[in-house]
């Protein structure tokens, strides 16, 4: 058993909660040597790393920064390849590129990657192929196969997953602290052929040649290469659902004494699972990250106020990003009060919005999709509302890919629902493809400048 902390505190004590969406492992002898084992592993990240994300947080709390979190709904064990984090990296740093040139401040950018392995679902059993099997709830639970043995939950899944988000963040560390990755001038950054149906065609391709042209401006004067990659910082997160694999990364370090979960910089809560008493929160109250809460119908503003409290009780700037997920026909019913609770409770926290997770709907051929209109709409209402409500929309949470994937219609290339089969390849919900992701950080910045 861990050491208690003050506050009746440790890494284990969600156990002692209700607990939502964690099924019962059947081989509880597994499972506590796999504790166990993930436990005596080192860290994937560090405290220092964790301290400086949450001081980034602080400047998008007050419209001096903006979060870009962005990456797959659920990532998945074979996809653990260079290919995969390569194209989610490169269309992070392009959207973030667009955003920085347009807002004029800095972006902080957090993939959802390295973790990303274990989902809420909304009944523990589906029918699959006429089959009634346990859900799939993340790779780091069971497996996508349709059977019931894959579906079964498996301990051992957690080291596995566990060495794949290692094998990714060694990746993605390479490639942003090494040479070349972010070079400025790859011509394939500036692709614009996919803007040429959108109306705002001309102005996008004069901000890439401002772009482009400011990077050899500088470069002539200084005469050298600007080394780009130096200040290029990717963030990982991920939602902590699965607390075996969070709560056995999380650590006291030496120099503060605080616990941290070490598995990645920014956890979050689901929508699901942020009931005050239960095990998810309990396990949050405990630690020292920055934190995201989904927060999206049904809510009660009073109590996403006690949450916050029970989270950020000292009320540190940076720490709580809280995630509005309201579906676009709620936006404006919904978000207003909620905003004016918070403010009037005097609680620091990044507003974001995911304008994914309210806009899901199937097709007539049952295919889960999203309307890249919906999306955008679901943007510029709360871009919207915080005007109004003289807050600041700090970030975007975007579940996208750098592939070409066929998941949400719409865009520029008004991707319609029969061409969906075409390339869908999630394995949870649709996310935008490259190109949708690129325009939709260029209107962004549009809503931004409003
Ligand atoms: C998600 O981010 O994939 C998710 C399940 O979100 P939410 O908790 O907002 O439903
Ligand atoms: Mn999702």
């Amino acid at each position: 058993m861990e050491q208690t902390s003050s506050k009746n505190w440790s890494p284990t004590s969600w156990q002692s909660h209700p607990i939502k969406q964690i099924p019962e492992y059947s081989n509880q002898k597994l499972l506590k040597q796999v504790y166990k084992e993930l436990k005596s592993y080192p860290p994937l990240v560090n405290s220092w790393e964790v301290e400086d994300l949450r001081d980034q947080l602080a400047l998008a709390s007050r419209g001096k920064a903006f979060l870009l979190q962005g990456g797959d709904c659920a990532e998945v064990f074979d996809n653990c390849n260079a290919p995969q984090t390569v194209s989610l990296l490169k269309v992070l740093l392009q959207m973030s590129f667009i955003l920085i040139h347009e807002m004029n401040i800095p972006v902080v950018r957090v993939g959802r990657i390295a973790g990303q392995y274990a989902k809420p679902r909304s009944k523990p059993m589906e029918k699959v192929a006429g089959q009634e099997l346990p859900s799939y709830r993340g790779d780091l639970f069971n497996k996508f196969e349709q059977d019931e043995e894959a579906r079964m939950t498996n301990p051992k899944r957690l080291l596995e997953g566990y060495k794949l988000s290692a094998l990714t963040l060694n990746f993605i560390r390479s490639l942003t602290e090494g040479k070349g990755f972010a070079n400025l001038n790859h011509p394939e950054y500036w692709e614009l052929d996919f803007m040429r149906r959108n109306k705002y065609y001309k102005e996008y391709e004069s901000m890439v040649k401002s772009i482009t042209n400011a990077v050899r401006f500088v470069e002539t004067i200084s005469n050298h290469k600007i080394d780009a990659l130096k200040q290029v910082r990717v963030h990982t997160s991920h939602e902590a659902l699965n607390l075996y694999y969070d709560s056995a990364q999380t650590q006291q370090v030496p120099h503060n004494k605080g616990w941290y979960n070490l598995s990645t910089h920014m956890p979050w809560l689901g929508n699901r699972t942020r009931d005050l008493e239960g095990a998810h929160v309990e396990y949050f109250r405990g630690i020292r990250n920055p934190i995201g809460i989904k927060v999206g119908p049904p809510f009660e503003s009073e109590e996403v106020v006690r949450l916050i409290e029970k989270l950020n009780p000292e009320n540190t700037e940076g720490k709580v990003t809280l995630i509005t997920r309201m579906g676009k026909d709620n936006v404006e019913s919904m978000l207003p009060e909620l905003i004016r609770t918070v403010e009037r409770a005097g609680l620091s926290v990044i507003w974001s919005c995911d304008p994914m997770h309210g806009n899901t709907y199937a097709t007539d051929e049952n295919i889960k999709t999203r309307s890249f209109d919906d999306i955008l709409t679901e943007i510029k209402q709360t871009f919207a509302v915080h005007r109004s409500e003289g807050t600041f929309l700090g970030g975007v949470h975007l579940e996208l890919t750098g592939d070409n994937v066929t998941e949400c219609v719409g865009g520029a290339n008004n991707l319609r629902a029969d061409g969906l089969k075409r390339n869908y390849k999630t394995f949870c919900d649709p996310r935008l493809n490259y190109q949708q992701s690129l325009e939709m950080a260029f209107l962004i910045t549009k809503e931004w400048k409003a």
